[in-house]
């Protein structure tokens, strides 16, 4: 299988599409930003002016998408890959969306006897740049062998968590329901240094060995808090969307979870005031 598409070429599509490049796959991506378009084509892809001629010419089709509804419109949208693929092309989204979409997707897809897999993935874009991510799929056995190679061009750990399709995408959730919280953490403990006249170099090289530490904490402040530059990354757009689908499973789980309730107001309010499109690191500088 050396012919894959990829549809969505952004801040993680485009670094996982040209990994693929370099380890030796034809992609021919896709993406309505004719910028993002034009970067695939520079690291070496072939670019497609629809998804059609993505499904055309491939073996196995990628998808790495911002919302609920540009996963629904690539999937089950008139033109888009269900209409479009044939029996034989795994279909695989690596987007974080809410379980009930993998399962929608899924039962369209056997109506159309198409196999797909819900493969969501961490590790932000630095691990889709230097193609450690770590993938969490969820979907039946036989696809997901077929499909291994590719994910371990992509990412250092794979887990097939079991053959139910939003298995992945609900470790996914959990994982960036710690990320909401380790963020809000880092904020407000980086804040309260400052105003105690706490230099945050020091503080990191003390906290770093202490058990203060997280992966989260020194992404946040060595790639952004400390450059004073939160060019994303991670949006915090995309991490209130992935704790509303973690509320969302709370709510059918009948769990209160009051903390993670009080943290998505946070997340909201903070976009509502303009800082969606920035890194979620810059939550830093919302909680003076
Ligand atoms: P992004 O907004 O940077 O990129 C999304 C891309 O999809 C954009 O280039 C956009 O133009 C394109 N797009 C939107 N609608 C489209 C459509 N209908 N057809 C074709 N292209 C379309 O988002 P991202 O940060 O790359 O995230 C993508 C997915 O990966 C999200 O579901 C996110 O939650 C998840 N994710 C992101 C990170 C991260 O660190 N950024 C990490 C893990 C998972």
């Amino acid at each position: 299988m050396k012919n894959i598409g990829f549809i969505g070429l952004g801040n993680m599509g485009l670094p996982m599409s040209a990994g693929l490049v370099n380890s030796g796959y034809h992609v021919m991506g896709y993406d309505l930003n004719e910028e993002a378009s034009l970067s695939l084509k520079k690291a070496g892809g072939e670019i497609a002016s629809s998804v059609a001629q993505v499904v055309e010419k491939s073996e196995l089709i990628l998808t790495s998408l911002p919302s609920v509804k540009a996963v629904e419109e690539v999937y089950l949208g008139k033109e888009g890959l269900i209409t479009n693929a044939k029996p034989g092309q795994p279909l695989v989204d690596t987007s974080t969306v809410f379980p009930a979409l993998n399962v929608k997707i899924s039962e369209v897809c056997k109506e159309h006897n198409l196999d797909f897999l819900a493969s969501p993935v961490s590790g932000g874009v630095i691990g889709a740049v230097n193609q450690t991510l770590t993938v969490m799929v969820g979907g039946s056995q036989h696809v997901y062998d077929e499909v291994l190679p590719v994910f371990q061009v992509l990412g250092e750990n794979i887990f097939h968590v079991n053959e139910q399709i939003d298995s992945g995408t609900t470790v996914k959730l959990i994982n960036n329901l710690l990320i909401g919280f380790y963020t809000a953490g880092v904020s407000e403990a980086l804040q309260l240094a400052s105003k105690k006249n706490i230099d945050l170099d020091e503080l990191f090289s003390m906290l770093n060995v202490s058990y203060g530490q997280s992966r989260i904490y020194e992404r946040n402040y060595k790639s952004f808090i400390a450059e004073n530059d939160y060019n994303p990354g991670f949006s915090l757009k995309l991490l209130r969307k992935d704790l509303e689908f973690a509320m969302e499973l709370a709510d059918e789980s009948h769990l209160a979870l009051p903390i993670s309730k009080s943290l998505l107001h946070l997340y909201r309010s903070v976009e509502q005031e303009g800082y969606g499109d920035q890194d979620m690191a810059v939550l830093y500088e919302q909680v003076k």
